[in-house]
């Protein structure tokens, strides 16, 4: 709550008495993002400059082994800064898109086919463990081809990610009702603990911190998506079954079929 008490003159006084709820989480909001991402930047900062200063020393760089060794290391920490800085600002570019709605027609079948080949040459690679059902009749969705690959790289990422290793990974997608596409991407890994799940789509929420770093997360993947999902119209649903696998759907609005060009110059005449 904020209280204002102004004079009047002559008259007494003005009180006012706002509710800032609303505005005081989204600046909190605010600052914890600002710290959490200086936070996930400072540490393998720290880590570089650290190996920096050894190899300036001079003896751990005579030896190759330990050169390659450290070389090593920091390409991982600069690689693990740059996936976060190309995260921070895929988040800030779709949030200022927000507005405009998407609108042209994406095929999801080839673009699926893309992230599963560039899948392949990352961290988790093993592409034949995904696969692939597109029901025959299923209609492009209305998109922005960027985002959606982006969307479909994060789910289908952390499938195999958290998936049990080499265990199958299912995409499909159909048609659902209201003229929705509907995608769902199936793993058979350790599963999401319920009181976690309203949670997965904040920025830099993580079931397991360590893990996650491990496995080369950002912890921004998911609420990446969902900011994609909500510029799309569409909807976002996760289900999990500790010990069984997760289920993560995407429901996303069909692009209508537009006039064939005969009836629409018909209409004019
Ligand atoms: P990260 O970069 O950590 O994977 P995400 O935003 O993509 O970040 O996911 C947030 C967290 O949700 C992950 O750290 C992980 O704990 C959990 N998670 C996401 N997808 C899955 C999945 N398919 N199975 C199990 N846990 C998952």
């Amino acid at each position: 709550w904020e209280l204002n008490v102004h004079p009047i003159q002559g008259r007494g006084l003005l009180v006012r008495l706002a509710d800032r709820t609303g505005t005081h989480a989204a600046e909190q909001m605010r600052v914890d993002f600002v710290a959490n991402a200086s936070h996930e930047l400072r540490t393998p900062l720290a880590t570089l400059i650290g190996f920096v200063e050894t190899l300036e020393d001079g003896k751990a760089a005579e030896d190759p082994a330990t050169r390659g060794r450290f070389l090593k290391i920091m390409f991982g920490e600069a690689k693990r800064m740059q996936r976060l800085v190309d995260d921070l600002m895929s988040l800030s570019r779709i949030e200022a898109e927000k507005y405009s709605l998407p609108q042209t027609p994406i095929p999801l079948a080839p673009l699926i086919e893309e992230v599963r080949g560039a899948l392949h040459s990352g961290i988790v690679a093993d592409k034949d463990r995904v696969i692939v059902e597109i029901a025959p009749d299923v209609p492009p969705v209305a998109g922005d081809r960027a985002q959606l690959s982006q969307l479909l790289h994060n789910i289908i990422g952390n499938a195999l990610k958290y998936g049990r290793p080499g265990s199958p990974v299912q995409v499909s997608v159909k048609l659902a009702r209201d003229n929705m596409v509907k995608l769902a991407v199936r793993d058979e890994g350790e599963g999401i603990p319920a009181e976690h799940i309203p949670r997965l789509t904040e920025r830099f929420y993580r079931v397991d911190p360590g893990r996650s770093r491990s496995l080369g997360g950002t912890g921004l993947g998911l609420a990446i998506v969902k900011h994609i999902v909500e510029r799309h119209r569409g909807r976002l649903e996760i289900r999990s079954e500790v010990g069984r696998g997760t289920l993560v759907c995407v429901l996303l609005p069909a692009a209508t079929a537009p006039l064939p060009p005969a009836l629409s110059s018909k209409s004019h005449t």
